[in-house]
C-alpha cells in the first residue's frame, strides 16, 4: 500500500466504533463470509450481505496486494433436510441444484467468486477436532447424544453483540432442552437417525451444528486469526457470537476474527420481508424484469450499515442512473486509454464503504463526461469497474431495455434501407414510426442505422 493511498476505515461490530483498518498481515488479508445454506433460491436479502462483502473485497483488492476470501456454504442443515423431504428428492440433489442457482444469481449481479468456497459436509474431520478440543478443555459435554458448548465457561460470551446470558434466556431465542446444563448452551453436535444425514463420531452417528461449521472451515483456510469476518446483522447473535466462543475457547492464543463487518437489513415496501407478507423477493423474481445492473446499483445506493428499503420505484431510479452513467460513456474515445480509479472514489469507500458517495462522484464524473470529455468518461468507466458496475456497452446497455426481438428490429432496419434505396421514403417513414411507438429510435450514421430503446 503506497502512502498516497487513503487509509481504509470499518465500522467493528465488536468495538461498536469505526476504526482505521489494521491488516494482521498486509502481503494477505484475509476475510470470512458465511456463505448461503443451501436449500432455497437466495433472496434479495441474501443479496445484499452477498454484494457488501463483494465491496469489501474489491475494495481490499484495490488496496493491497493479496486478499484471501473465504465464504462457505452450510450444506447440512436440518431446513436441507426438510425441504428434500417436502420436495421428494435427495439432499445431494437439493444442494447441488441450490448451489448451481446461487453462483447463476450472484454471477448475474457481477458478484466475484471467493477464492475459497468450502462446503460444510467437506470439513467434517475438522469440525470433530474441534469438538474434541473443547471437550477436553472443558468448555463442552456429552448429553444424551449431543456434545453442548457451556456458555459459562467463557467469560467473554455476549461482548460481540452486546448481550448479557439473561438477556438471550428473556429473548427466549435460546432452545430449552432437558439435557443443558445452562439455557443458553448450544449444540456443536447431535444424534442422526436412520433418514437423516450422519457421520460417525465418538460421540455416536451424528451431524454438526450449524456454528462450529463456520469456525473449523475459517480456520482450516484462514488461521486462528484472520483479519475481517462479516455477514448480515441477523448472523450476529446467535451464530457470531456462539462461532466466537467456539473458535476462542479451542485456540485461546488466537484472536479469530480481528474485525467484524455487518450489514443493516433490507425492507422491501417498508415492511420486513416476510412469505406470509407476500414481499418475498428472490433474485430470480427480481432480474426477471430488471436489468441485473440496476438491482446491484439500487443496493449500492445505501451504505451497508443502513437500512435498505427496495422499492420498484427505487428500481426504476436505479435504471435511470444507470441510462445517465452510459449516456456519459458515449463521450468515451475508443482511442482513450485505460486510466486508474479516482482518488475521489477511492476515498469516500474507504469512509467504511460509503456507496452512496462513490456513486455521487460517478454523477459528477458523468456531468463532465456529457460535456465530450473523453477522460472523465474514462475515470467514470474506471470507478464502475471498482463497483462492479457499467460492464456493459452502451450500445448493449440500452438495447438490453429493449422489449422487443432484435432480430425482428434488424429486419425491419434492412427492409428500410431498401425501400430508401427504392425511393419508397412513405414506407421507410412508416417503419421508423412504428418502431418509435414501441420505444425502439433508429439512429442513421456513417456505419449504417443503429437502433436503441428511447
Ligand atoms: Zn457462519
Amino acid at each position: 500500500m503506497s502512502d498516497t493511498q487513503p487509509r481504509l476505515h470499518l465500522h467493528d461490530s465488536r468495538t461498536r466504533s469505526t476504526v482505521p483498518f489494521v491488516p494482521l498481515a498486509p502481503d494477505n488479508v484475509r476475510v470470512y463470509y458465511c456463505g448461503p445454506t443451501v436449500y432455497d433460491l437466495a433472496h434479495i436479502g441474501n443479496l445484499r450481505a452477498m454484494l457488501t462483502a463483494d465491496v469489501l473485497v474489491r475494495l481490499l483488492r484495490h488496496l493491497y496486494p493479496r486478499v484471501t476470501y473465504v465464504r462457505n456454504i452450510t450444506d447440512v442443515d436440518d431446513k436441507i433436510n426438510a425441504r428434500a423431504h417436502a420436495n421428494g428428492e435427495s439432499i445431494a440433489d437439493l444442494t447441488a441444484r441450490t448451489i448451481h442457482d446461487f453462483h447463476e444469481d450472484l454471477a448475474a449481479v457481477s458478484i466475484l467468486p471467493p477464492d475459497v468456497e468450502p462446503r460444510a459436509t467437506h470439513h467434517i474431520g475438522e469440525m470433530q477436532d474441534m469438538i474434541r478440543r473443547l471437550i477436553e478443555s472443558g468448555h463442552a459435554y456429552e448429553a444424551e447424544g449431543h456434545v453442548l458448548f457451556a456458555v459459562n465457561t467463557y467469560p467473554s460470551y455476549g461482548a460481540l453483540s452486546g448481550r448479557t446470558p439473561d438477556d438471550l434466556i428473556a429473548g427466549a431465542r435460546v432452545e430449552v432442552a432437558p439435557y443443558k446444563r445452562d439455557p443458553g448452551d448450544f449444540v456443536l453436535w447431535k444424534p442422526s437417525d436412520d433418514q437423516t444425514p450422519g457421520w460417525d463420531s465418538p460421540w455416536g452417528r451424528g451431524r454438526p451444528g450449524w456454528h462450529i461449521e463456520c469456525s473449523a472451515m475459517s480456520q482450516r483456510y484462514l488461521g486462528e486469526s484472520f483479519d475481517i469476518h462479516g455477514g448480515g446483522s441477523d448472523l450476529l447473535f446467535p451464530h457470531h457470537e456462539n462461532e466466537r466462543a467456539q473458535s476462542m475457547c479451542c485456540h485461546p492464543h488466537g484472536r479469530f476474527a480481528n474485525h467484524w463487518v455487518h450489514n443493516a437489513m433490507l425492507l422491501v415496501n417498508g415492511e420486513k420481508m416476510s412469505k406470509s407478507l407476500g414481499n418475498f423477493l428472490t433474485v430470480r423474481d427480481v432480474l426477471r424484469d430488471t436489468p441485473a445492473e440496476a438491482l446491484r446499483l439500487l443496493l449500492l445506493r445505501a451504505q451497508y450499515r443502513s437500512v435498505l428499503n427496495f422499492t420498484r420505484e427505487g428500481l426504476n431510479e436505479a435504471r435511470q442512473m444507470l441510462d445517465r452513467f452510459y449516456r456519459a460513456l458515449e463521450n468515451l474515445d475508443p482511442m482513450q486509454d485505460p486510466v486508474p480509479v479516482p482518488d475521489s472514489v477511492v476515498q469516500v469507500l474507504c469512509d467504511d464503504l460509503n456507496t452512496p458517495r462513490a456513486l455521487a462522484e460517478m454523477h459528477a464524473l458523468a456531468d463532465t463526461a456529457m460535456t465530450g470529455d473523453s477522460l472523465a468518461a474514462a475515470r467514470l468507466k474506471a470507478a464502475g469497474n471498482l463497483l462492479g458496475l457499467l460492464q456493459d456497452t452502451p450500445e448493449a446497455w440500452f438495447r438490453g431495455g429493449a422489449k422487443v426481438d432484435p432480430t425482428h428490429i434488424e429486419h425491419l432496419i434492412a427492409e428500410r434501407l431498401a425501400a430508401r434505396k427504392a425511393r419508397d421514403f412513405a414506407r421507410a417513414d412508416e417503419i421508423r414510426n412504428d418502431l418509435a411507438a414501441q420505444g425502439i429510435v433508429l439512429e442513421d450514421g456513417p456505419q449504417g442505422t443503429t437502433w436503441r430503446q428511447a
